[in-house]
């Protein structure tokens, strides 16, 4: 259910288009995100980067599964600057749940996929590490 509250506080005054995110923690905590617009388009900040940003300034580093969902009838994946970020602190293998608006009653109302299914070939922390020539 966190899903569904996390879009609440979305502020989506140019959009209309609220997005929530709930990322859940090693140790069983649920951080929600919503989409936060601003007058200047690029100061706009996506529920799953708000989600992390929160955690993360709260020295929560360790992540086991994100869900995202807006009010489409379908799932939504997220954009790429967030795929980019999830990436900075999640495993590949890592879950993502795609939750489309009616979810819960609809048999294919998740769509269940991992961040490497949705960034392949991504640059990574590790990247950094590699020799240089
Ligand atoms: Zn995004």
């Amino acid at each position: 259910m966190s899903i569904l509250i996390a879009k609440t506080f979305a502020y989506v005054p140019y959009s209309k288009f609220r997005v929530g995110a709930a990322l859940l923690t090693e140790d069983g905590e649920i951080i929600k995100g919503a989409n936060i617009e601003n007058a200047s388009y690029g100061g706009t900040i996506c529920a799953e980067r708000t989600a992390f940003v929160k955690a993360v300034s709260e020295g929560k580093r360790k992540f086991v599964a994100l869900a995202v969902t807006t009010d489409v009838a379908t799932p939504i994946a997220p954009c790429g600057m967030c795929r980019q970020v999830i990436r900075e602190f999640c495993s590949l293998d890592m879950p993502i749940l795609l939750a489309a608006f009616s979810y819960l009653e609809k048999e294919d109302g998740v769509r269940e996929t991992t961040l490497g299914e949705i960034l392949p070939f991504s640059f990574g922390p590790e990247d950094l590490e590699r020799d240089r020539g």
